[in-house]
């Protein structure tokens, strides 16, 4: 079933999570529902351990609920699963806390290498990935390593990677989460503005009351489900 009117980007019903520790089950996540529109851009707000990463995980398809089910909207209105990489390669992109870049690379080479993956050749993945690095303000970087960048320069090569393949889901775990609040603010800034610029959807997981004033919407993660403000 579609969406009337085609706005509907993904469609989380009844989802719940439960880590198996031994003998001891930590229900983290017991009966959210979540309908994300195209281009919204929302807060998943909550206190650490509330399992907004648990959540987004999900959403993202990097893990699997215990029960429920998320539907993802593709362009055209067809309805798809969001449980494969091939899902996540061209539909989701991820900002992590801690950056995750590789650090072999460089800036260039970690913006690319998820274009790669795609199939896409290696001279036009480069010219791609030197164009959204000049976007995040760091066309005077490309062949630094992650070592020889700053948190918040670190910050911009992550969101330049997970824009890569034009997702149209951006899911953001704590992206400010490890920087000063100068840099918190550019970086939170940054992806305000690419979000409206692209039309993308956009989560950010915060516990930061700054962060979640910024979004169209806010959703609060407590006690495993999710309560409107
Ligand atoms: P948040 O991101 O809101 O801080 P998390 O989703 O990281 O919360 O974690 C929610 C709860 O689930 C925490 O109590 C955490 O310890 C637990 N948890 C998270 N990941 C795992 C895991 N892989 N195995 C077991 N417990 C986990
Ligand atoms: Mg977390």
């Amino acid at each position: 079933m579609s969406d009337s009117n085609g706005n509907l980007l993904l469609d989380a019903r009844a989802l719940s999570k439960t880590y198996r520790m031994g003998r001891t089950d930590l229900e983290v996540l017991r009966g959210v529902d979540l309908q994300l529109l195209r281009g919204e851009f929302v807060a998943l707000c909550g206190a650490s351990g509330s399992g907004k990463s648990t959540l987004l995980h999900l959403l993202g398809g990097l893990d699997q609920p215990t029960s429920g089910e998320i539907q993802f909207e593709n362009k055209n209105g067809k309805r798809e699963a969001v449980d494969s990489a091939e899902h996540r390669r061209h539909h989701v992109g991820f900002v992590f806390q801690a950056y995750h870049l590789l650090p072999e690379l460089d800036a260039v080479e970690n913006v690319f290498l998820p274009a790669r993956m795609a199939g896409v050749a290696r001279s036009q993945a480069e010219a791609m990935a030197k164009e959204l690095l000049d976007r995040v303000g760091l066309g005077n970087r490309l062949g630094h390593r992650p070592v020889e960048l700053s948190g918040g320069e670190q910050q911009r090569v992550a969101i330049a990677r997970a824009l890569i393949n034009h997702p149209q889901l951006v899911l953001a775990d704590e992206p400010t989460g490890n920087l000063d609040s100068h840099n918190g603010e550019e970086i939170l800034q940054l992806l305000k503005s690419i979000q409206v610029e692209r039309g993308m959807a956009l989560i950010i997981a915060t516990h930061d009351s700054k962060v979640a004033a910024q979004a169209q919407r806010v959703l609060h993660l407590c006690d495993g489900v999710l309560i409107p403000t």
